[in-house]
């Protein structure tokens, strides 16, 4: 291990968006502050990657017009006028055929139902929406309230599918209470007339460098390449991080990496609490982002329901923000989430891209393989946590029961809906349990960070 013995009063774990918003806010009140990042390049899974001539995500991002968290922070940076919202189609494969589903008159004319099974998808969904309450839900697996009431066919043409998409393998396990968080909201943004998605114009990394320039100009010391592989505690509190670029001690210590590599660092020192936080699961993600000479489709966003496909969402992200961006190339992401016990956690890269283009042409009839510029694959372990039944109980306390380590993670999300958006309003709130000034910070419709930052 290198000789360097860095201190600083706050450290930092994780360089993703929340632990560099958590930075930027302690930096902003004039503390010291030191981000240690394991990969090479801060940013986490906002990451990006060059093509055509600028940038795109390893997983596809857009926002919405309620993340008021995420606009406050690109406003902070200067970026306001580089957030674009733009109209998204969206749509769903069903029967073999690409059905659009882009409000009530789609579903009015949804060919996969009847109209009575129309009628009772829209009013269950209201009703969810409008008057359900999430706290007196999380006992209810979604899909059992939905196949209750939403009925067999809407459930399986429609719910199961976008559970699917989003929760992969633990689609079963996922609360009523979610789907509340999540409708309440999309609702919300409908009632103002607003079906537009957001995106930064030159990608995430535009908002990347301009948080690491300003963190630099604070003062804020971010040393990358440094996976923690040890904490060392002293008297109970803990005293030193080591990682792969040296030692870092500090007063005190805020963890935003993922729980999963968290627990194995306490194992030694503080079993217990490894074993509390290893109660939280996360399953991973891959995207095969296809480099294309034609589209695909005019949908951008496409849920794919029928049996048999190697993923379950297809992201046209050109269907969003113009080719024209990336030097007239068309850009596609096949989606897929997978619990980490699956032979996808690591399989070659070449063997997934050939398995989930291959059946590309039963989706569109037009696709040739020829249309295909380029392929890369993209993989996390930890693209989510697995919100299963009274996920609550499993939310750590932001506070740990080691006095000077506080937590901010992705479980802190719960009830909301894993996003960047949310995130930043994680960071906020852990901040704010540590004392630090995050009175600039508005807070949004989120329902993340309302359990754990007492
Ligand atoms: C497939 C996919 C699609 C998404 N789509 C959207 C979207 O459309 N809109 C949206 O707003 N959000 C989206 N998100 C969510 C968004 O990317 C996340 O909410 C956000 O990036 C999480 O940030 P984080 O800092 O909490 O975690 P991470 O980004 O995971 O950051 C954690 C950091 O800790 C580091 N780390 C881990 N272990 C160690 C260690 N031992 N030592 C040192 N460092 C370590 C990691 O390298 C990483 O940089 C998507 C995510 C995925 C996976």
């Amino acid at each position: 291990m290198p000789e360097a013995a860095i201190s600083a009063p706050l450290v930092i774990l994780g360089g993703g968006v929340t632990g560099l918003t958590a930075a930027y806010l302690a930096a902003r009140a004039g503390h010291s502050v030191v981000v240690l990042e394991g990969a090479a390049e801060a940013g986490g899974l906002l990451s990006t990657f060059p093509v055509g001539g600028t940038r795109l995500e390893h997983y596809y991002h857009h926002f919405f017009t309620h993340d008021a968290e995420l606009r406050w922070l690109i406003g902070e940076l200067g970026l306001t006028d580089k957030l674009r919202f733009q109209p998204a189609t969206m749509g769903i494969f069903r029967n073999g055929g690409l059905h659009p589903f882009n409000g009530p008159l789609d579903l009015l004319r949804f060919p996969p139902l009847s109209l009575p099974a129309r009628l009772r998808f829209g009013a269950s969904s209201w009703f969810l929406g409008k008057f359900a309450h999430w706290r007196r839900r999380e006992d209810t697996p979604a899909l059992e309230w939905f196949y209750r009431y939403a009925g067999r066919a809407a459930t399986d043409a429609i719910w199961r599918p976008m559970l699917e998409v989003k929760f992969g393998p633990y689609a079963d396990r996922v609360p009523i209470a979610w789907m509340v968080g999540r409708l309440r909201q999309r609702m919300c943004s409908r009632e103002a007339g607003d079906q537009r998605l957001g995106y930064l114009e030159g990608s995430l990394q535009v908002l990347l460098d301009a948080l690491l320039a300003r963190l630099h100009s604070l003062g804020v010391h971010i040393v990358t390449g440094a996976h923690i592989t040890e904490l060392e505690l002293r008297q109970g509190s803990l005293a030193a991080v080591r990682t792969t670029a040296g030692e870092f001690s500090g007063n005190r210590f805020l963890a935003t990496i993922p729980t999963a590599h968290l627990a194995p660092l306490l194992q030694e020192v503080r079993p217990d609490y490894a074993a509390t936080l290893g109660r939280i699961e996360y399953f991973g993600a891959v995207c095969t982002v296809l480099e294309l000479h034609r589209p695909l489709s005019s949908t951008y966003w496409l849920n794919v329901a029928d049996p048999g496909f190697p993923f379950g969402g297809v992201i046209e992200h050109t269907n969003l923000i113009p080719p024209s961006t990336y030097g007239g190339r068309h850009l596609a992401y096949l989606s897929r989430y997978f619990e980490n016990t699956n032979p996808l956690a690591s399989a070659p890269r070449e063997v997934i891209a050939r398995d989930m283009i291959a059946p590309l042409p039963r989706l569109f009839p037009q696709f040739r393989r020829a249309d295909i510029a380029a392929v890369r694959v993209f993989r996390t372990s930890t693209a989510a946590t697995v919100c299963d039944l009274r996920f609550s109980e499993k939310v750590p306390s932001a506070r740990t029961p080691i006095p000077n380590l506080f937590l901010g993670a992705m479980a802190h999300i719960y009830p909301d809906e894993r996003s960047c958006n949310n995130s930043i309003r994680v960071a906020a709130e852990v901040c704010r349990v540590m004392g630090l000034d995050t009175a600039p910070v508005p807070r949004g419709p989120s329902l993340s960070a309302l359990i754990g930052m007492e």
